[in-house]
């Protein structure tokens, strides 16, 4: 049976194709019970969102993905179950907003030395929110036939080392755990297994999460093939992380998985929905009122 808990998605709040409102109606449709909306620097499609999961048998969490600068590379921390309306935290995204913005302008800068002019703009074309990011250069370069899909694309234009490759100077990791914190979140570490770290490298990324009061990393992620997600379930446990799961959902146009679709965390997980007060899947409810949760393994975290 698939996950009825999907914890990481995008809307065109940020680079999302699907508004706020259809991402939620096609993640009930997708049989979900519990989905959280994880922009990229913004909560400006939360509220939205949680208008549209009022009618619907889903609940809705509110949150965000916030891009930090650790070690020289940038990782991505989610904050979960935070309230998007806390000045701390608007104020620190508004920083990188503005951040994005001049970096949208270097990329396009880069790509027009490159041959491909007028990116911003096209960029701009793509995007209904308020922020830019690499995802609507992408559409905008396939838009004008210079790649397949988004994959090409980044590939040969905005991954690392590429022409259009702006690296972004953004948030330190104990700013983002603050304003998650200061927001009543919690902090996990997104798609770890896609940084391709060195094993002491992660640990050490870890340590420092910990320390800043980050709780959690995605085991199970759109991003993490079964490899990916038993090493990091090992390292969950060992690390006393809670293990939390998302797809990443773009949109139907990204190559990323489905919704509805995410496996099972693996038995030895402590699920971050078992944290109190984080909203559960109704049956999750039932069987907890009915009886101890006898499935979750003894765990000191
Ligand atoms: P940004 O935060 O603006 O640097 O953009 C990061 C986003 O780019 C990720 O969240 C993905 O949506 C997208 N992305 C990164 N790498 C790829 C890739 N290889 N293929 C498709 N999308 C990608
Ligand atoms: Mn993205
Ligand atoms: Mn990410
Ligand atoms: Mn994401």
């Amino acid at each position: 049976m698939p996950l009825a808990y999907d914890l990481h998605s995008h809307s065109t709040a940020s680079d999302g194709a699907l508004t706020p409102t259809a991402l939620v109606w096609r993640a009930a449709h997708a049989g979900l019970a519990v989905l959280a909306l994880t922009d990229h620097d913004t909560v400006a499609g939360v509220a939205e969102a949680q208008r549209a999961a009022a009618g619907l048998p889903i609940t809705l969490v509110p949150g965000v993905e916030i891009s930090v600068t650790w070690g020289g590379r940038t990782v991505h921390i989610v904050g979960l179950n935070l309230d998007p309306d806390c000045a701390t935290l608007r104020a620190g995204l508004d920083g990188l907003l503005a951040e994005r913005a001049g970096r949208a302008e270097e990329i396009s800068a880069r790509l027009a030395r490159a041959g491909i002019p007028d990116a911003l703009a096209g960029a701009r074309a793509h995007c209904a929110g308020a922020q830019l990011g690499r995802t609507h250069f992408a559409r905008f370069l396939v838009a004008r036939g210079l790649g397949r899909d988004l994959r090409d694309v980044f590939k040969h234009y905005l991954a690392e080392g590429r022409p259009g490759h702006v690296a972004g100077d953004w948030a330190t990791l104990p700013q983002a755990l603050d304003w998650i914190r200061a927001a009543g979140g919690l902090a996990v570490i997104a798609h770890p297994a896609r940084y391709r770290f060195t094993r002491t490298k992660l640990r050490r990324l870890i340590g420092e999460f910990r320390d800043g009061g980050g709780i959690g990393i995605e085991v199970v992620s759109g991003s993490h093939n079964r490899d990916d997600v038993h090493a990091m379930a090992a390292l969950a446990r060992e690390t006393r992380l809670l293990a939390s799961a998302g797809s990443d959902y773009h949109g139907p146009d990204t190559p990323w998985i489905e919704l509805g679709r995410l496996g099972q965390l693996p038995d030895a997980c402590r699920a971050i929905w078992t944290w109190p007060a984080f909203p559960r899947a109704p049956l999750d409810s039932i069987r907890d009122g009915i009886s101890p949760p006898l499935a979750v393994p003894a765990f000191a975290c």
